[in-house]
C-alpha cells in the first residue's frame, strides 16, 4: 500500500504547559518526500524521536514565539551541534521567534538555517505545499496550510476568534484547530478559542475532520468535544500524544 499524502502525528497538544506526562503543541507533518516538525512544544522533541531520527527531518515550522511553541528548539540545537551532526535544519518561523532563537543559540547556523515568514507566506518544501495567515494572537502568529497532492490540513495555531480560516482557501479536509476554554469564558476576550468556537469555524469553512488540540490544564477534554459537536456535523477527535490523522 502506498503512503498517504499527508499524516500527521500529535507530539504534544497541552495548552499553555504540560500536566504531567504530556508535552506542550507539536506535529510531525509527513508525506512521502518530507518529515516536518509543526511548533517544538517543550517535551515534544523526545515524542518526536518515537517516530523519525532528528537526521531524517526536512524542516522545522515555527508558529509564533510563545514558549510553549518553540522552546525546545535550543535543546535540538544543541543535540545537532554535538552529537547529531547532520547538516542545518530549515527552521521556518516569525522575526519574533527567530530572534529569540538567536539569543539561545549563540552559533545558531551550525544547527539550522533560518529563515522569516509572515502573513501571505508560502513556499515549497520537498512535495509540501505551506502558505501561512497571521492569526488573531497577542504576538504575530501564523496558522498554516499544508497541501500535498489532493490533501489538505490546516492548523490554527494559537487564535482568538477574529481570525479567518477563509484566508487560507477552501476544500480543507483537516483542520486541527485550537480549543483553550469553554464558551462560558468567551466574554474575558481571551485570544484564544473556545471549543463552540473552534466548532463554529469547522462548520462554517465545511471542513472534512475537526481536531481540537490546545486544550488547558484543568479542562475536561469529554465536555471540549461535546461543546464542540454541538457547533460542528463532521467527525471531531481529541488530539493526545502519538495519535496519527490522515488529511
Ligand atoms: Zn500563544
Amino acid at each position: 500500500m502506498s503512503p498517504p499524502n499527508l499524516k500527521i502525528t500529535v507530539l504534544g497538544c497541552s495548552g499553555s504547559y504540560a500536566t504531567a506526562g504530556g508535552a506542550c503543541t507539536g506535529f510531525l507533518v509527513q508525506s512521502p518526500k518530507a518529515n516536518v516538525w509543526l511548533d517544538a512544544g517543550p517535551g515534544t522533541l523526545s515524542n518526536l524521536q518515537e517516530h523519525i531520527c532528528l537526521s531524517d527531518l526536512t524542516a522545522i515550522v515555527l508558529s509564533h514565539e510563545h514558549a510553549d511553541h518553540w522552546l525546545e528548539l535550543p535543546v535540538v540545537y544543541n543535540a545537532i551541534r554535538h552529537y547529531v551532526l547532520c547538516d542545518p535544519i530549515p527552521v521556518f518561523g516569525t522575526v519574533g521567534t527567530l530572534d529569540l532563537a538567536k539569543m539561545m543559540c549563540e552559533q545558531i547556523e551550525e544547527s539550522f538555517n533560518c529563515n522569516v515568514i509572515c502573513d501571505e507566506s508560502s513556499l515549497t518544501i520537498a512535495d509540501q505545499q505551506w502558505r501561512w495567515s497571521r492569526t488573531d494572537h497577542y504576538v504575530e502568529t501564523l496558522a498554516s496550510r499544508v497541501d500535498v497532492g489532493e490533501s489538505t490540513m490546516v492548523f490554527s495555531a494559537d487564535t482568538g476568534p477574529e481570525w479567518d480560516l477563509n484566508s487560507l482557501g477552501e476544500d480543507i479536509d483537516l483542520l486541527i484547530a485550537e480549543s483553550t476554554f469553554l464558551a462560558h469564558r468567551e466574554a474575558e476576550k481571551i485570544l484564544h478559542l473556545s471549543a463552540r468556537q473552534a466548532g463554529l469555524m469547522a462548520q462554517n469553512a465545511d471542513v472534512g475532520k475537526l481536531v481540537l488540540s490546545h486544550i488547558a490544564p484543568g479542562e475536561d477534554p469529554e465536555k471540549h468535544f461535546e461543546e464542540a459537536h454541538k457547533a460542528f456535523k463532521g467527525e471531531i477527535s481529541l488530539a493526545c500524544v502519538g495519535k496519527e490523522f490522515i488529511a
